[in-house]
Order: structure tokens, then C-alpha cells, then sequence
């Protein structure tokens, strides 16, 4: 008793519709299956997938047995499909021992049934082995393109308002391998990955961008738990002995809000990019939340680097000069040459381009600007027959990588034809040894070659007495904070300071000039203490051009 034609066809289609559709119900298969073996008297089918021609010969293949009622011995149907990347599907039915033979159209109708089968199994293993390339780097963690999987779909779901995205930048990683060596520190990193991943649960996922850096996204539910781990925990690496070391990470954030659809993955990604940046420039172990004033000050940042090379070209930076006074004579005795942006009819201050100037190197070719300007200036004064005092020019620190920086220097001081005497050079104190070094080569190039130097904002820093010590300088500038508030409390700390680094200065030849002097009490302390050269606005503002030449000319300023 076989099975009729008319069922066998409706058994067809019923597979052919199950493994032709989208979705891959199983429930719906495994009825289909149980009946069909039912039918045909099958006691057992088997399928096996191999992904390798490696994998099948140790036996590391997937086998699904959705039929076995325990009695199937025989062999009656075995199919083997090897596809073109060397990937092995099997597919065999049994029979009982002593069940009588199939008749050819029963096997026929069999065969077609375990044919269609096992190429809907291979082409699933294949998408599967796919994704499974696809989304997963070379170690084993999931990649950016599974995370721009989880977004889009979770997207599409309206599932992503609400929660709670991170970029980690784990802190030092490169320290920890060399600390523990590279085994334990691959161990530290997948078993903190894990940490985490275990906390986020299928609420979110995480991922590795590449080297130590990691993107994640989760619930905010279970927000304090996850950056509880984030702000640093202790990963175990060697259970036999207990080690553990300290893992810790910048950590930047950005809260979805609730409803949040995202057009470009940068909705999310530019942003906890940038908190990010701003938790790397803190200490180890912060977590920073973007908030939109991040965007600002970037777009500010990007802004000013992009318009700055035309503002160069157009010469919209000026010099404004600000006078150096001697309190004693009350003579002119110099100025320092300070850039002002006039932008758009609009004066710029320096704080706000300088230090993104500073991001990069542009503020080298400003430092370079400016004092071509000087010198050109001083130049025409000295062609006018003008009485002229030396000008002070910032350099920027990023200066000091530069070796060619002083015969770029002399380059534009002798272009110009302007004698060397009249031209001083501001660079701020350092702080690392090998800056020191730069410094200190600069430093004694310029003097030799008969240009001034100056340290500039003395005392703002970490000041150290070697700066002045193992450093030819002609002259200190003093910032204004370091000078005394009061001259009367003579045994303040700040006090006694102040007088001693000067008269020490004073000792060793350096010219003290003390910035930002504003008050006449101020000035007061300053007579006290035998310093004699003052800028600040007491005496004048940075000037523009015109008004220091007016300066120059009058030469004094009255009582
Ligand atoms: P700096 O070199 O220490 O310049 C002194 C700053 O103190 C100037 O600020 C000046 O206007 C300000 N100042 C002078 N007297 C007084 C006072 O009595 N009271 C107060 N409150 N402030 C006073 P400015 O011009 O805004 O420049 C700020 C900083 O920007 C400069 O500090 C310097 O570090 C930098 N800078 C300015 N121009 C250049 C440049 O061409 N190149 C480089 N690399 N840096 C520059
Ligand atoms: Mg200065
Ligand atoms: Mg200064």
C-alpha cells in the first residue's frame, strides 16, 4: 500500500512552499516531515552539514535527526551535495531491518523529497557561514557590520528611541599586554567584552570596532549596571593564581531620545564619537554624555580650521601691538606683537582660534605670518627714521618639533632686513624632558644669533627652576597671577615667592616683565620689588597699528 499520486503532489508543493518562503517555519516542517515519514514508513532521516572538507573529516558538522523512532538500521536513501566552496550536505533516510522493499516510484518520489531538502539546508548553512564572516572580525568579535545590522533592523522596528549607545576606548591596552603579555591580555579583553555583553543581555549588542575600541548599545534599564563595569573593573585572567588587572575606559555616550529614528548611522555615531574625545582628554575611567554643545564646539573647531587658510591668504589677521613700559622713566621700551582676526567687521579674540590652531600645525604658519608682519613693519619704521623698540613674536610650542625652526626664523628676519636686536621671540615653559631639549636648542640658536628670547606666562604652569637655570633667556615674563595681590602682608607665601624668583632672575641678567598689570597698587608691589618693565592695561591695550606708531613717536608716558 503506497502512497496515493495525489497525496504525494500535495506533500510537493507543501515543501516546495516551505522551503521557498521567507521565513523558515520549522513547526510547519516538522509536521510535514513526521507525516511524510510516516507515509513512506521511514524510521529515521538524518541531515548533516559540513562546512569544510576539514570539518567533515573530524567530524565537526552540524546533524539535525528530525525523525527516529529507534529502529532504523537500513539504509535506503543516502544523498550527498558538496557545493562549490567545499561545504558537505548529507541527507539519509533509514528503514527498519526486516521492512519490505519500496517500490520505484516510492523511491523516486523519496529521492526528489531529500533533494529539495538538502539544497534548502545548504542554502541556509551558506547564509549562515556568511553572516557569520561577514559579522565577526578576524578574532571572533561581532564587527561594525553587524552593528549596522542590529541598527537598521531595530530601526525599522522603532525599537532604538530611548536607549542608551557608548564608543569605549579601553585606556592603556597597549600597557596591560605588555603588563600581563599579549595571551593574557587578548583573555582580558574577551573576558571584559563578555562582562559587559553578559549585562547588556539581548536588550542591545556589542561590538568591537578594532583595536581596543568597542561600540555598544543598550537598554536603559540596565544602564547603572553597564557603567558600572564601563568606569573600571577588575578582570580575572588567571583563575588558577586569582590574577586580576584593572581595566578602564573613556567612555563616550550619547541617549537616544524617545522617539529617535536615525536617517545615517552618524546620528549615533558622530556623537558618541565625540563624547568619547572629550572623556580621552580626562582621566582614566570617565564616562562623558554627548550633549549638543559638543556638536557646536566642533563645528566651531572645523569651522575655524577650514577658514583659516583663506584668512591667511587674505590677510585678515592683524598685528596689534602692546607697549612694554618702564615704570621708572615711564619710556616705551618695547611691545609684543598679539593677533587679532578681523573677521567679517568683527574682531576676533585670540582664545578663541588659537588654541584650535593649536590642534594641528596651522598655528605655526600664523606664528610665521606674524612675524613677517612685524618685520615689515619694523622695517618701514626704521626707513621712516622712527626711534624703534624691540617686538616680542609668540611661537607657539608646536614650534619646537620644527629643527629647521631657526634658520626659518632668521629666513624672514634677514629677508626683511631687520636687525636681529629688534626682534624677541616668546615661548612658553614645557613640560616634558625632551621638550626641554628643543627648547633649550632654540633657545641658545637664537642667541647666538643675537635675537631676544622670553618665557613666557612664568608662573602659570608648573614652573621649574631649571627653566631658567639650564635656558639662556634675556627676559621672564611673569603672568599676572603669580604677582602678589597685596603689597603690605610682606610674609605671605605668594609674597616671598615672587620676590625671590624675581631678584633671582634679576641676578642671573634676565629682564623681568611683569603682564597684566592693571591697578596702581598693583604697580606699587611691582616698584617694591624692584621690577621695572610692566604691560598691562594700566599703561595700554593691545593697540592697533596706528595708535602703537602714535606710542612709538610720543616715546614716554606721562605722570
Ligand atoms: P600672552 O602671550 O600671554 O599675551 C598676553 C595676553 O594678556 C594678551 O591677551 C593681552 O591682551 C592680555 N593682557 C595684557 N595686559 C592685560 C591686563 O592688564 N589685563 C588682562 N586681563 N589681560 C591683559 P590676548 O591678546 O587675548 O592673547 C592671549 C594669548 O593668545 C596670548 O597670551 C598668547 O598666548 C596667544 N597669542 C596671541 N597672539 C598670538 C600669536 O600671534 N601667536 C601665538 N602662538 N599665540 C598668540
Ligand atoms: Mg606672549
Ligand atoms: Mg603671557
Amino acid at each position: 500500500m503506497g502512497v496515493s499520486h495525489k497525496q504525494y503532489v500535495a506533500y510537493l508543493t507543501e515543501l516546495i512552499l516551505l522551503t521557498h518562503s521567507e521565513e523558515y517555519d520549522r513547526e510547519a516542517y516538522l509536521v510535514w516531515v513526521k507525516s511524510v515519514c510516516r507515509d513512506y514508513r521511514i524510521a529515521k532521516a538524518v541531515t548533516e552539514f559540513y562546512p569544510t572538507p576539514m570539518m567533515r573529516r573530524n567530524g565537526q558538522g552540524e546533524i539535525f535527526c528530525d525523525v527516529d523512532n529507534g529502529k532504523g538500521v537500513k539504509i535506503l536513501l543516502r544523498i550527498e551535495l558538496m557545493t562549490k566552496t567545499k561545504s558537505t550536505i548529507i541527507g539519509t533516510l533509514y528503514t527498519e531491518e526486516e521492512d519490505e522493499e519500496r517500490t520505484e516510484e516510492e523511491k523516486k518520489q523519496l529521492d526528489i523529497f531529500l533533494r529539495l531538502i538538502i539544497g534548502f539546508v545548504a542554502r541556509r548553512r551558506l547564509i549562515r557561514t556568511l553572516q557569520e564572516f561577514g559579522f565577526e572580525d578576524e578574532t571572533g568579535f561581532p564587527n561594525y557590520r553587524a552593528l549596522s545590522r542590529y541598527l537598521d533592523i531595530a530601526n525599522v522596528e522603532n525599537t532604538l528611541g530611548g536607549k542608551v549607545a557608548f564608543h569605549m576606548d579601553l585606556h592603556n591596552f597597549t600597557m596591560v599586554n605588555q603588563e600581563i603579555g599579549r595571551k593574557n591580555g587578548d583573555i582580558v579583553m574577551r573576558t571584559f567584552f563578555n562582562m559587559v555583553k553578559d549585562v547588556i543581555g539581548d536588550t542591545g549588542i556589542l561590538i568591537r570596532l578594532g583595536g581596543d575600541k568597542f561600540v555598544g548599545i543598550f537598554d536603559r534599564k540596565v544602564k547603572r549596571q553597564v557603567f558600572e563595569l564601563l568606569s573600571g573593573t577588575l578582570v580575572p585572567y588567571d583563575k588558577a593564581e586569582d590574577k586580576k588587572i584593572l581595566v578602564q575606559a573613556a567612555v563616550g555616550v550619547y541617549m537616544l531620545p524617545n522617539p529617535f529614528t536615525m536617517n545615517v548611522y552618524g546620528d549615533i555615531m558622530d556623537k558618541i564619537m565625540m563624547a568619547s574625545m572629550a572623556a580621552k582628554q580626562q582621566t582614566e575611567g570617565t564616562i562623558v554624555i554627548y550633549d549638543d554643545r559638543m556638536k557646536n564646539e566642533r563645528n566651531r573647531t572645523k569651522k575655524v580650521q577650514t577658514d583659516f587658510r583663506s584668512a591667511l591668504v587674505n590677510e585678515e589677521f592683524q598685528v596689534y601691538y602692546q607697549p612694554k613700559v618702564d615704570i621708572e622713566t615711564r619710556k616705551l621700551s618695547g611691545a609684543e606683537a598679539l593677533c587679532r582676526w578681523l573677521k567679517n567687521g568683527k574682531i576676533v579674540p585670540p582664545l578663541d582660534f588659537i588654541p584650535i590652531l593649536e590642534i594641528n600645525t596651522d598655528i605655526c604658519d600664523l606664528d610665521f605670518y606674524m612675524l613677517d608682519h612685524v618685520c615689515r613693519h619694523i622695517r618701514r619704521w626704521l626707513d621712516e627714521g622712527r626711534d624703534v623698540v624691540r617686538i616680542s613674536v609668540n611661537f607657539s610650542r608646536k614650534h619646537l618639533m620644527d629643527v629647521d625652526l631657526l634658520e626659518h626664523i632668521l629666513e624672514v628676519v634677514d629677508r626683511n632686513k631687520v636687525p636681529h636686536e629688534y626682534i624677541e621671540i616668546e615661548l612658553t615653559e614645557t613640560t616634558t624632558d625632551v621638550q626641554f631639549r628643543d627648547l633649550k636648542r632654540i633657545v641658545s640658536g637664537l642667541q647666538e644669533q643675537g635675537i631676544w628670547t622670553a618665557v613666557d606666562d612664568f608662573g602659570m604652569g608648573y614652573s621649574s627652576l631649571n627653566l631658567i637655570r639650564d635656558i639662556p633667556w634675556n627676559v621672564l615674563k611673569v603672568d599676572k597671577n603669580f604677582v602678589p595681590k597685596n603689597a603690605e602682608d610682606t610674609g605671605n607665601i605668594t609674597n616671598v615667592m615672587f620676590r625671590h624668583v624675581i631678584s633671582l632672575a634679576q641676578d642671573i641678567g634676565l629682564e623681568c616683565v611683569i603682564e597684566g598689570v592693571e591697578t596702581v597698587d598693583q604697580l606699587e608691589v611691582l616698584r617694591e620689588n624692584n621690577c621695572n618693565i610692566v604691560q598691562g592695561y594700566f599703561f595700554d591695550r593691545p593697540l592697533p597699528l596706528e595708535e602703537f606708531e602714535q606710542r612709538l613717536d610720543e616715546k614716554y608716558y606721562p605722570e
